[in-house]
């Protein structure tokens, strides 16, 4: 096949908490019922990253998911660099996120080192910060909700190169301190939310696809579609999180 989109499901076998899944499955209905043709290529340890890749995304894991990871995560530093300078959104969610970052220092005191695509480091505290999230998030020009689920003990700091996704009217997002959730720098993004996300927040799948077609899309946006059970899903995480 010659697909549109290659989207690279980095770690699927460990990398996987709270349906963090859908997130893919979320992507792929969204470009297919634009038309587009989509690859998915799960990549696990050992295993490399397909040239062309268009999204490559990580799910959330334990600190033992990320311990085991070590190595060949970063062994990977120079092959997602390259596949975000080719034109590659990276996505990484909670435990993926941390990983995207320079380092993560877990509950057990071990400092595991991350990719570094991220200037964010996260350590672990005691009290994990576990919760409905109604954060609003701005990317490419657009603001727009973002609803989820947070379970994490990591308390995640940004540095100068990276800036804040979201604020966090309800919800802990970064550290429960600054207000913030979630980071961006470039074409590398980390979120705390699960849910999975992506189905419930049409617009955040929606930035992330317009940004990994946009060779494809010419400078047209993305086709709406009716997504009107993505709105009632919304609508109701966000009613849950008051
Ligand atoms: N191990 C990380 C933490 O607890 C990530 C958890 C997750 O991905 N849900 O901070």
């Amino acid at each position: 096949m010659n697909a549109d989109l290659v989207l690279v499901h980095l770690y699927p076998d460990l990398l996987r908490t709270y349906g963090d899944r859908g997130n893919v499955l979320a992507l792929v209905r969204r470009a297919e019922w634009r038309g587009f043709r989509v690859e998915v290529a799960p990549v696990s340890r050992g295993e490399r990253v397909p040239p062309g890749a268009g999204i490559v995304l990580l799910g959330g894991g334990t600190d033992r998911d990320q311990e085991i990871l070590g190595e060949d995560l970063v062994g990977r530093r120079e092959e997602l660099d390259a596949a975000a300078t080719g034109g590659a959104v990276v996505v990484g969610i909670c435990g993926g996120y941390q990983l995207l970052g320079r380092r993560y220092v877990a509950a057990d005191g071990s400092a595991i080192d991350g990719l570094g695509l991220l200037d964010v480091v996260t350590e672990a505290a005691a009290g994990r910060m576990v919760g409905n999230v109604h954060a609003r998030a701005w990317l490419d020009g657009r603001d727009f909700d973002l609803v989820g689920f947070e379970n994490h003990g990591g308390r995640t700091r940004l540095g100068p190169a990276a800036r804040p996704l979201a604020s966090v009217p309800r919800g802990q997002g970064n550290n429960g301190l600054d207000g913030t959730e979630g980071a961006v720098q470039g074409a590398v993004l980390g979120t705390y939310l699960h849910g999975p996300v992506l189905p419930a927040n049409p617009d955040f799948a929606d930035a992330l696809l317009a940004r990994a077609l946009a060779r494809r899309l010419g400078g047209e946006p993305l086709a709406p579609l009716g997504d009107r059970l993505e709105h009632e899903a919304l609508a109701r995480a966000r009613r849950r999180g008051r």
